[in-house]
């Protein structure tokens, strides 16, 4: 028992239940990562290439904000996205959990290159006014890391990115898991809607503006919890 013991089973619970609903692109794959913020420097994540169901709460592994592995199963490696996950932390102290799927919907967006805008305001508060692309680049290379520091400021809580998946930050696990399930709700229906060839409406300008104030404000006051 350590006291990371409780992030370590929230994180595999958390991946478990995105694989049943197949979040991961594969009802048997791993193709995906979660993890969860344990202090200032340090963050719980999902090991690499290995099936969720294949494992223990053990063997999620806690790594220090220099990447260094402070604790695991010492045959498996973090997930080799543990430096996106890390730059996210660093920039964003309103996230305190992320979950990066391969699910459907959202890819096709990552796929036709289209961000998704401001459609359903109970996405919206909870996702940011425009879910925008962060460009390609490989799984786990700097570049794919920079890639996504670039697109943070916009305080956002879902990213499609181009030809791979899905972002989707929360304040607590909970809240990332929901907000992936959100995006994945909206890239449904947005899927269907422009399938019907008619015109779609986003949400009112003043709506608009308002989920844009209430996102800055939420990241704001934890800047300010954080100082
Ligand atoms: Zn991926």
């Amino acid at each position: 028992m350590t006291k990371y013991e409780s992030y370590k089973k929230d994180v595999l619970e958390a991946s478990l239940w995105l694989s049943e609903q197949g979040y991961f692109g594969s009802l048997r794959g791993s193709g995906g990562n979660v993890s969860v913020r344990v202090s200032e420097t340090a963050m719980a994540i999902t090991p690499s290439s290995v099936k969720y169901q294949d494992i223990t709460a053990a063997d999620i592994c806690v790594v220090g904000s220099d990447l260094s592995v402070i604790e695991g199963n010492d045959k498996l490696k973090p997930s080799v996205e543990a430096g996106m996950h890390n730059i996210i932390y660093q920039r964003r102290p309103d996230v305190h959990a992320i979950v990066h799927t391969h699910q459907i919907y959202g890819s096709v967006f990552a796929l036709i290159n289209t961000p998704i805008p401001a459609l359903l305001d109970e996405v919206s508060f909870s996702l940011g006014p425009m879910i925008e692309i962060i460009p390609y680049a490989l799984s786990g290379s700097p570049e794919l890391v920079n890639n996504v520091e670039s697109k943070l400021a916009n305080n956002a809580n879902a990213y499609i990115m181009q030809n791979h998946g899905i972002l989707a930050l929360g304040k607590n696990l909970d809240k990332a898991v929901l907000n992936a399930e959100l995006l994945e709700k909206v890239a449904h229906i947005y899927y269907l809607a422009l399938s019907t060839g008619k015109q779609i409406f986003t949400l009112p300008e003043s709506i608009i503006d308002l989920v844009a104030v209430i996102r800055n404000q939420e990241v704001k006051e934890a800047l300010v919890k954080k100082a």
